[in-house]
């Protein structure tokens, strides 16, 4: 999952789908096996929806939020209807929403039923195993439709040291993690995300509870993501 955070306009977001396309081909990257997402700003999101159709590639997008409302009076917000056309993922909880803009468990909650309402896939940030623990998803008064859904919600371990930093945490490390996290909620997909690089990913993606990476500043140059891929 590339995570472009509060980064690219709309014409950079056009150059970086082309220079990835053209890299796909050029260097005859199988995309194919892989799930790969990318999260580019709302602002971008739609033109990116647009590009996808002209250059035929297998990707897929993610928001990078979602209102925990309805649609309705909620100045500013984006809601799950509105992303629902755009997108199939929605990046949930991430750490910098919880420190920038204080968002709690009960808010990621509420985001996570959001997502799971209109059918899209939440991928939930966590950095300490607590997050999981106090997480609807394991919520006692969790409504049968929403349990259902259970499998479709995607798990990211982010520790906090290791975003943005350069400092990943160690493999055997978040492969633990991974573990605990599997045994907390079952058998869902974990993916690891923090400094992660094309000369790093496969420590991470070899091991047996890691199912991927998230990746922030790595992802905003095509080739090198591409590169992420290639090696994962
Ligand atoms: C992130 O913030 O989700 C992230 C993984 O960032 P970076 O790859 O830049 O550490």
């Amino acid at each position: 999952i590339a995570n472009w955070k509060s980064n690219k306009t709309i014409k950079e977001t056009e150059e970086w789908l082309h220079s990835f396309s053209d890299g796909v081909k050029r260097k005859g990257v199988n995309v194919e096996g892989k799930t790969v997402i990318v999260a580019p700003s709302f602002t971008s999101l739609e033109h990116a929806h647009y590009c996808l159709g002209n250059l035929k590639l297998s990707l897929k997008f993610a928001a990078q939020d979602i209102s925990p409302f309805d649609e309705g009076a909620h100045t500013g917000e984006v809601n799950g209807r509105q992303i629902k056309e755009l997108a199939d993922y929605v990046i949930v909880g991430h750490s910098e929403r919880r420190k920038n803009f204080g968002e709690d468990e009960e808010m990621v909650n509420q985001k996570i039923e959001h997502s799971l309402k209109q059918e899209l896939t939440p991928i939930v940030c966590v950095s300490i195993l607590e997050q999981t623990q106090k997480s609807k998803l394991k919520s006692q008064n969790y409504n049968s439709k929403l349990k259902s859904y259970e499998n479709k919600v995607v798990i990211a371990y982010e520790p906090l040291f290791a975003i943005g930093s350069g400092k990943p945490d160690t493999p055997e490390n978040a492969n633990e993690f991974a573990k605990s996290i599997k045994n907390e909620l079952g058998e869902i997909p974990v993916l690891y995300g923090g400094s992660v690089k094309s000369d790093n990913v496969k420590s991470f993606t070899s091991m047996p509870h890691i199912g991927g990476v998230l990746v922030g500043g790595a992802s905003l140059d095509p080739l090198e993501f591409l590169k992420i891929i290639k090696n994962a």
